[in-house]
């Protein structure tokens, strides 16, 4: 007989986690399904560090998670914008919005094992490692997965699959949903760098010729550096020795900064945008990267999918108390209502700065130190731009705003 859940989770990345932790301590009976290891069993984490919004926050918060993480986060309470070669710049601070910080860096690899751990100890949540998806079966009123190299009987039967497994979403191509893919032709190169005059609280992005470099703050001296190149370069930038590649940061960056040195692992990352023609299918739901995979140039793509988890969870919350189907088609149909805006907004946000950086017009680069200029001096349109980056465009659901009210 399959193992019954209320739930299944296939992929418990960043996205997958969370929401598995979250529908577990709401009641439901849930298992979180993944090909990988746990992150503490692997050698040579993920480099990157990740920015979270003030809206990921409250939902980390609010499932006790953000104490856990609060070692290592670094606050950002400025974003430095500037253009290589050009004049002016923009600087957003966070006092502009009357919050104490604009987002948190977290390191992606302590994300994840936070994560991995709260997954092994929610009681009423199964954590099933290295199992990748193999096949699915749609039944009216279930769902039958089988997990690869298991054995036949050891199928899971479940009310809801949650497909949070990524751009190339398996659960996605089982459910024949077309995905709309396009292909920036850029990699972004992560490593981790340190400068001689690190300002505390502050993350640099500078606009170049071969695209936008930025540097976010891990503490101390210590920067994750995120450098956009043409995919075609991607291997020269690997290749090249640290001194070399030292030296073209500090050329793209100036002295202002100090010394570049220190450079960690390097790691490539072709970026690419891959949007799910819809967002749901009969006892389905597609969140995070395989939903919408966009490009990280405004560090949104996290933070879009914790706000997938927060409404989603929103949306199942009561189940568990009433014995309701978290797998009805009208749950799911006003819960891919309740993403379209944000989804459209943030997808266009990313997708727009993308094209705008890639041309290589002659006058571009002139146009755009005029736009950081213009943005620096009309307090309003900076703070638009502040709210959109730190996820407050979008009004949080009614039980996270609930938990964070007395923050
Ligand atoms: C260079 C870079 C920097 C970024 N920086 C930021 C940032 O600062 N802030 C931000 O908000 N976002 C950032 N992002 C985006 C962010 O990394 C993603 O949005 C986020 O990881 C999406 O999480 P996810 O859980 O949906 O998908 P994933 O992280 O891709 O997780 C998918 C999981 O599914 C599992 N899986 C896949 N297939 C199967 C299968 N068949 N069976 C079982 N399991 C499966 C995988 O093992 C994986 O664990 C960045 C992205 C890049 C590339």
């Amino acid at each position: 007989m399959p193992r019954e859940f209320d739930c299944v989770v296939v992929g418990a990345g960043l996205a997958g986690a969370a929401l598995a932790i979250g529908l577990a301590r709401f009641g439901l009976k849930v298992a979180a399904v993944d090909a990988r290891k746990p992150v503490a069993l692997v050698q040579g984490g993920d480099v990157r560090g990740l920015a979270l919004a003030v809206s990921s926050q409250r939902l980390l918060n609010a499932l006790d998670l953000w104490p856990k993480l609060a070692p290592r986060l670094t606050p950002i309470r400025r974003i430095e914008v500037s253009a290589r070669g050009h004049f002016g710049g923009s600087t957003l601070c966070a006092e502009d919005v009357g919050l104490p910080a604009l987002g948190h860096i977290c390191p992606a690899d302590h994300l994840q094992s936070t994560l991995d751990t709260a997954l092994l100890n929610t009681p009423g949540l199964t954590p099933l490692f290295g199992a990748a998806l193999a096949q699915l079966t749609v039944e009216e009123a279930s769902v039958q997965l089988r997990l690869a190299d298991s054995e036949p009987d050891a199928a899971l039967r479940c009310r809801l699959v949650i497909a949070a497994d990524g751009s190339q979403s398996a659960v996605r191509r089982h459910y024949r949903i077309e995905a709309t893919h396009h292909d920036y032709q850029q990699t972004a190169i992560v490593a981790n760098v340190d400068i001689a005059r690190a300002q505390p609280d502050t993350a640099c992005e500078r606009l170049t010729a071969h695209g936008p470099c930025a540097l976010l703050p891990l503490g101390g001296t210590r920067q994750v550096l995120v450098r956009t190149v043409p995919r075609e370069q991607a291997d020269r930038w690997l290749a090249a020795s640290a001194d070399n590649f030292l030296a073209d940061v500090q050329q793209d960056f100036g002295w202002r900064l100090g010394r570049f040195s220190g450079l960690g692992e390097r790691r490539a990352h072709p970026l690419v945008l891959n949007r799910a023609n819809a967002l749901t299918a009969p006892r389905a739901v597609l969140v995070g990267n395989a939903a919408n995979t966009i490009h990280p140039n405004a560090a949104q793509g996290l933070n879009l999918a914790l706000r997938d988890v927060a409404v989603l969870l929103d949306s199942l919350k009561e189940c568990s108390r009433t014995g309701g189907d978290p797998g009805e088609a009208t749950r799911l149909a006003a819960y891919a209502e309740r993403r379209r805006a944000d989804h459209a907004r943030t997808v266009q946000f990313s997708d727009g700065l993308a094209r705008l950086f890639a041309l290589d017009w002659p006058l571009l680069g002139v146009a755009r130190g005029a736009a950081l200029v213009a943005c620096d001096a009309l307090p309003g349109l900076r703070r638009a731009v502040m709210r959109r980056l730190m996820g407050l465009g979008a009004p949080p659901p009614d039980w996270l705003r609930a938990a964070y009210a007395h923050d």
